[in-house]
């Protein structure tokens, strides 16, 4: 008989008590079944099955498609101040529900009480911002020539959908139904299938918040499900957030059929010190962006360049990461296939020649003998060759590269193919203004290792890490959830003084 560990998770799980009845899709306001099959969804602090998400595809797409386009008309002819009401009232409900809200994540996903909370706290935020949509996107109007008024008006598009990974199972979905329903649109989310329960308490939320039935959402599933949508032709426009694979793929299905999409992909974040930076400050800002989450942000760092000089700042950060108490200070990994993976990356790492200077590789935590732990890890003397130092580890593994100056930093930044972010640190004015110019990526941090951007600016990466065009929160949502209709207009017949009042 195998000992228990070298057993899979979902083969122990059955005999531990289930704690969340089966996921379902959210249909016209109503909670349905459907779909191929069911999946086992995992706590990954202990790797109990805790509930089970149905697959699904065509059928399961199709039925939220034609409940949203009955529901969008009376939704869309509703004035935006009066559809932000609803937004109000569910920001009142995930502030009374913080709590809760918080300890699902937790459950479905992972991370500490800290993390999930700020996750919640975040998606207020997000939805504040919803609430000021009618200061945001209130038309324009102008007269033209004498006598002839042309006014710009923001008319939604009809139904919309938007497909979320699985690191943040409450925030991502917020960067885009919020923006999207408040501008009139008809919505269909399709949560990742690893973390599906915050999507079914978020409908439940909307619903308690006044919103129509039809107007928000949720078809479960992975591939099949978000194929479907890519083909479905009373869809108008996607939003994707999830790797660059996937991104691609989704960028091009949904564009093949004519929709307008926006697709977020992975990364491969450089932080770059500087021997002059605040060492408290550096070496604490690079250890929180990369093992927060556990590494698995889209804004995680996974690369230091080290400038000349900075084994001050190293020793300090090592010696932080090494303080930290894994299930405490830092939760499991999704999957037990995310932890091998992040683990053979490290071992390649040490293999190749690079030295490990804080290993996180067979972590356990007390009493959570399935979860899927792997610690902070530090890697000094990675090469630019290396697979560390190139690809999406989306582990809380922190790659080393040594350079001499900053411009051989920011060559090495500007050599991977992705964008999302890039931070320096540094006390001069000058080195980091000299970086912010020179980074590829669509976030820039100074002194900030996470440099996200908060409400109202806009959330989006450059090169491999987005594909379409505007970013997916702030400002740019309201282009992208919306269609402009110009309206010119005279109404005086004496007033044909130029040429364009004939
Ligand atoms: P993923 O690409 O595996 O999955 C994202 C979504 O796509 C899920 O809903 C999933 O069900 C679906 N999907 C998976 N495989 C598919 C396929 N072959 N065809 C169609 N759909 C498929 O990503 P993930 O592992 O859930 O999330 C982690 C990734 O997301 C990382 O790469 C991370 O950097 C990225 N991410 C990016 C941002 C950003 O803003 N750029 C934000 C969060 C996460």
């Amino acid at each position: 008989v195998p000992p228990p560990e070298t057993l899979a998770a979902s083969a122990r799980a059955p005999t531990l008590q289930r704690t969340h009845p089966d996921a379902r899709h959210y249909v016209g306001g109503e909670f349905v079944t459907g779909g191929s099959r069911l999946q086992d969804v995992h706590d990954p602090s202990d790797g109990r099955v805790i509930s089970h998400v149905p697959l699904g595809g065509p059928d399961e797409v199709n039925r939220a498609v034609l409940a949203a386009r009955t529901a969008f008309p009376a939704w869309a002819d509703t004035p935006l101040k009066e559809r932000v009401q609803v937004f109000y009232r569910y920001k009142a409900l995930l502030e009374r529900h913080l709590d809760e809200l918080s300890a699902l994540v937790t459950e479905e996903h992972g991370k500490v009480k800290g993390e999930a909370d700020a996750e919640i706290l975040k998606n207020i935020e997000l939805v504040e911002f919803a609430c000021s949509l009618p200061q945001m996107a209130a038309g324009e109007v102008l007269e033209v020539s004498k006598g002839v008024e042309c006014r710009l008006e923001r008319r939604p598009l009809g139904v919309v959908a938007a497909i979320s990974p699985f690191n943040f199972p409450s925030m991502v979905p917020h960067w885009t139904f919020p923006n999207a329903i408040a501008l009139g649109n008809a919505f269909i989310l399709k949560p990742s299938e690893l973390v599906p329960l915050s999507a079914g308490r978020i409908a439940e939320l909307l619903k308690e918040a006044g919103l129509p039935d039809g107007i928000f959402n949720v078809v479960h599933g992975s591939r099949e499900a978000v194929e479907a949508i890519c083909d479905h032709p009373g869809i108008s426009a996607v939003a994707f957030v999830g790797s660059t694979r996937v991104a691609k793929e989704v960028y091009r299905r949904g564009t093949a059929t004519l929709k307008r999409v926006l697709a977020l992909g992975g990364a491969k974040n450089h932080v770059i010190v500087l021997p002059d930076a605040d060492p408290e400050m550096a070496a604490g800002g690079v250890v929180a962006a990369m093992s927060g989450c556990t590494g698995q942000r889209c804004m995680a760092a996974s690369v230091m360049v080290a400038v000349s000089g900075v084994d001050h700042i190293l020793d300090r950060m090592v010696a932080q990461a090494r303080a930290m108490v894994v299930g405490r200070d830092i939760g499991p990994v999704i999957t037990r296939a995310a932890k091998e993976r992040i683990e053979r990356y490290i071992t390649e790492a040490e293999r190749a020649g690079a030295r490990v200077l804080v290993d996180g590789r067979g972590a356990t935590v007390p009493g959570k003998d399935g979860g899927f732990y792997v610690g902070p890890t530090i890697i000094d003397g990675v090469r630019p060759d290396m697979q560390l130092a190139q690809e999406e580890v989306f582990g809380p593994v922190l790659a080393v590269l040594r350079t001499t100056d900053l411009d051989e930093a920011l060559a090495l930044q500007n050599a991977s193919p992705y964008g999302n972010a890039a931070s320096v640190f540094t006390e001069s004015g000058g080195a980091a203004r000299y970086a912010m110019e020179r980074a590829s990526a669509g976030m820039v941090g100074v002194n900030v290792g996470v440099p996200v951007p908060r409400e109202p600016f806009a959330f989006g990466g450059w090169n491999d890490s987005k594909f379409g065009v505007g970013d997916i929160t702030g400002r740019d949502a309201i282009a992208f959830w919306t269609q402009s209709k110009k309206i010119t207009a005279k109404w005086n017949r004496e007033a044909g003084t130029t040429w364009m009042s004939k």
